[in-house]
């Protein structure tokens, strides 16, 4: 199941079964240059390479509004991790930490977050940068950056 995250030395996981208690609904895929896991960048930048997000009827629907320019927070679900570690030992880090102190794909709940500029929107498809995943990961939701109900925004259009 976790074929493609080998433990390292000192990690620790949980035998205890998963509770499942919530049921998401993935609105598209997303389509990266990426295919291993070894070459995606830790975190995405704004300067890194297109990437596109797919998003399927009737979820199409819901892109109205959004604008190229824009900033949009990505929520993904990083479908490879393993989900039983609660220690961990990062390559790039020193020593073990515990999984909720690491921005890890490997966690019980692995979804990833990335801030990312809005391109352009080709249809269903959001051309964005700044993304970090695995081409084929399911996407979550998407959200912008900010609303008007964010602190130093009052006043602003968009809720
Ligand atoms: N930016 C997100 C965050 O902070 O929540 C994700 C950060 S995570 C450190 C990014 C790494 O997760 C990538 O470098 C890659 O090793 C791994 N990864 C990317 N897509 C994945 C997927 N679909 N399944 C499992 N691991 C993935």
């Amino acid at each position: 199941m976790f074929a493609d995250h080998a433990m390292r030395p000192n990690e620790r996981t949980t035998d205890r079964p998963l509770r499942a208690d919530a049921a998401l609904t993935f609105i598209g895929t997303i389509r990266t240059p990426w295919t291993e896991r070894e070459d995606c960048p830790r975190q995405g930048r704004l300067d890194g390479p297109e990437c596109r997000l797919q998003i399927e009827a009737p979820w199409d629907a819901a892109l109205d509004g959004l604008e190229a320019g824009q900033t949009l927070e990505v929520l993904y679900w990083l479908h490879r991790s393993r989900r039983d570690l609660t220690l961990q030992s990062p390559s790039h880090v020193e020593g073990t930490r515990g999984t909720f102190a690491l921005r890890s794909p490997a966690r019980p709940n692995p979804i990833g977050t990335s801030l990312v500029r809005l391109e352009r929107r080709e249809g269903p498809v959001l051309v964005v940068r700044g993304l970090d995943c695995l081409d084929g990961t399911p996407l979550l939701d998407i959200k912008p950056e900010r609303c008007a109900h964010s602190p130093e925004n009052s006043g602003m259009d968009s809720i």
